[in-house]
């Protein structure tokens, strides 16, 4: 891990920047972001439109239904952002790579990412090709615009940067963190509608009880996720495992 000796910085660019920081401002990522453990910046598009009615967007070409964003006007706001070399520029995209807790730890490790998020139909395609915005997506469903988002991703991304959790919270033990699900929790009281906390987990012996996480863990990422369990298996050629 390098050290990072700027705060990690996310740019949003959006139609709708009054969404921000939303709920960023609060709870974990709110009081990382009031005690200055990252910054963020949501700039306006429509502030780099050109013409006298502040268009952003027009009628797709071919023809069809809804707007698609503007490529001149999408690129101006991309440069008076004045992104510094090095740091990602990804585009909120239901086409884009589906994003995984590996990328996001990738992301939290650098300086921060330029965030675009589309709106209508989404974006001029020569605006990506320009700007070689990466593509990424947060799920095989559609959104209504970018920001819902982007706003998860940041979400992801800060709440494992250096200080934000306790050592209490640590991401170490939880989804995906060594490719598995994680294992059920529970706390007071003991008795719930007549469901008690499984014994060894008030056991006090703590081999069983990380013996029982684990076969709990593995249980359920087998029956959940297949795909996430054979991945497991054959570990792929990007793993970020020592
Ligand atoms: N017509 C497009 C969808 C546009 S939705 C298509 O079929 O691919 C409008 C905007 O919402 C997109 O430009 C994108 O920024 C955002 N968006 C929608 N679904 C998303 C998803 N699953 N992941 C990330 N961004 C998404």
């Amino acid at each position: 891990m390098t050290a990072n000796l700027t705060i990690w910085h996310a740019t949003v660019l959006t139609l709708f920047p009054d969404m921000f920081p939303g709920p960023l401002g609060m709870s974990l990522a709110g009081r990382a972001l009031a005690s200055g453990l990252w910054t963020l910046e949501a700039r306006d598009i429509r502030a780099s439109a050109t013409d006298r009615h502040r268009s952003v967007d027009d009628t797709p070409a071919g023809g069809g239904p809804g707007m698609v964003l503007r490529a001149d006007v999408l690129a101006g706001a991309i440069d008076a952002a004045e992104i510094e070399a090095g740091r990602p520029r990804l585009l909120m995209s239901p086409r884009g790579r589906p994003l995984t807790q590996a990328r996001i730890l990738e992301l939290a490790d650098g300086p921060g990412p330029l965030i675009v998020c589309g709106r209508f139909e989404g974006v001029d395609q020569r605006v990506i090709d320009a700007r070689a915005l990466e593509e990424v997506s947060i799920g095989d469903y559609v959104l209504s615009g970018g920001e819902i988002a982007a706003m998860a991703l940041i979400d992801a991304c800060v709440r494992l940067l250096p200080g934000v959790m306790g050592k209490q919270e640590s991401g170490s033990d939880e989804s995906f963190s060594d490719g598995l699900l994680e294992y059920p929790q529970y706390t007071r009281p003991q008795l719930f509608e007549g469901r008690a906390i499984p014994d060894v987990l008030i056991s006090g012996d703590h081999a069983r009880v990380a013996a029982w996480r684990r076969a709990e863990a593995e249980a359920l990422t087998k029956a959940r996720r297949p795909d996430l369990w054979q991945n497991r298996q054959k570990p792929p050629k990007n793993t970020t495992d020592p």
